[in-house]
């Protein structure tokens, strides 16, 4: 080629070209094979290729890909909706369906704004939200993004929303009750967090005790708890939602990425029916809707996911076989200095190394080895860029963990070999 026409997250990179893809295993074009030991951006929760998403995408397809939802429902939205309710507890009953993450967070943000202004508190108009956090790339999910590097460039026009530390110790709950008591509780909407913090946190798990105390705080002022699930949601820690290892019952949930195993783009923001209530005795909608919102194709792709998930029992598998990973990545830790630590819940696991190493090197040599790895940023505020999250597909076997940990420990072999020389 002659020029480039695509833009590429780095403009200057040679990306290698994927062929297909199938089970846990993706295929470039030189036929080179690679585990897809992050499932993509923790997103192919099923694996790759799996019939009977392909053919009821195809049977959508061949009935209605698109209509525009202000002018009909379809089933398979209506059936989706359903089926999520079925797996959310307590009453979150209503999804709003959008097409990625960050429009999940930031519609969450918006319904929690609206439930206030419903009940006559239109005060409450601010978020809280915690340092070293993801929560999307448009301007609001940025606003309550705690993540120094994604901010930086508009930094002027976002909102200061996080502030809370990140998840380490009980004693950072307490935070939020001194930065609501700053704030004022009558100015604040709405706490967000991820449950089990992602790319921006290498998997840092909150320890017992945190949310439920995160949850009596919210209570105890009028704040409603927004769960960030889009990368912890749909079986990815061992249990449907990584809420559910605490037994708290969050206000509104934000879901992507696994949904539809990235089959399609489709993302969701699942809201109580206490926070529905007032917006369908006020407003009667919300003040939110996409072109493609709860579009007939994505929603068929999301609904097979989900009934594949539940015919083969995924989740119970995500938490056995996520035990046994975890033991392995232990084991691997045993050898190396460089590694500092390794944490997690089912397949969301992360490995955190010493703060001089740049994570970036690490993953190139997985990659190298066949081997995809998903960079994170670890250490108090994000100022080292020192972890990796390895997360592939739900469905991996034991034998294919075992092939994953081989390739993992060359690759580590193969970098203290290279730092050594
Ligand atoms: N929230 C969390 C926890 C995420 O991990 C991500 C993406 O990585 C997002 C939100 C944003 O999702 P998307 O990239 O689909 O906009």
């Amino acid at each position: 080629m002659e020029r480039e026409y695509l833009i590429k997250p780095f403009l200057t990179k040679q990306y290698t070209e994927i062929s297909h893809g199938k089970g846990i295993y993706l295929y470039d074009k030189s036929g080179k094979e690679y585990i897809d030991g992050s499932s993509g951006a923790v997103t192919v929760n099923i694996g790759h290729g799996v019939e009977e998403v392909v053919t009821a995408m195809k049977e959508q397809a061949e009935k209605v890909a698109f209509v525009y939802r202000s002018q009909f429902t379809n089933d398979s939205a209506e059936q989706l909706a359903e089926k999520i309710a079925s797996m959310t507890p307590g009453d979150l009953n209503w999804t709003f369906f959008v097409n990625s993450g960050s429009e999940a967070t930031e519609t969450a943000m918006k319904v929690a704004i609206q439930y206030w202004q419903e009940k006559g508190m239109g005060s409450k108009q601010k978020i809280i939200s915690r340092w070293m956090s993801y929560h999307g790339i448009t301007m609001g999910a940025l606003s309550m993004s705690g993540h120094p590097l994604r901010r930086k460039r508009f930094v002027s026009l976002l909102e200061d929303y996080p502030i809370v530390s990140p998840p380490r110790g009980i004693e950072h709950a307490e935070e939020l009750e001194v930065a609501i008591q700053q704030i004022g509780a009558e100015q604040v909407a709405a706490f967000i967090a991820e449950p089990i913090v992602g790319a921006a946190g290498g998997a840092l798990t909150p320890p017992d005790g945190y949310y439920e105390r995160i949850r009596e705080i919210c209570d105890k002022y009028n704040i409603l708890f927004i769960a960030d699930e889009v990368m912890t949601g749909i079986g990815r820690t061992g249990k449907m939602f990584a809420m559910e290892h605490w037994g708290i019952v969050p206000d509104i949930i934000a879901l992507g990425k696994g949904l539809s195993s990235g089959y399609t783009p489709i993302a969701a923001t699942v809201v109580s029916d206490r926070v529905m209530a007032p917006i369908i005795q006020g407003s009667k909608l919300i003040m939110s809707g996409h072109t493609f919102s709860a579009n007939p194709l994505s929603s068929a792709v999301a609904l097979a996911v989900l009934r594949y998930m539940e015919t083969n029992d995924v989740v119970a598998q995500a938490k056995k076989n996520g035990e046994y990973l975890l033991n392995c990545l232990e084991k691997i830790k045993e050898k190396y200095a460089f590694i500092e630590e390794i944490r997690g819940k089912g397949m969301l696991l992360g490995i955190e190394f010493s703060p001089t190493i740049l994570n970036t090197n690490i993953i190139d040599v997985a990659f190298e080895h066949g081997l995809l790895l998903y960079p994170a940023v670890g250490g108090i505020y994000g100022k080292d860029e020192n972890c990796c999250l390895v997360a592939p597909p739900l469905t991996i076997t034991r034998g294919e963990i075992d092939e994953l940990a081989r390739r993992l420990e060359r690759s580590f072999a193969s970098y203290e070999r290279r730092m050594d020389g």
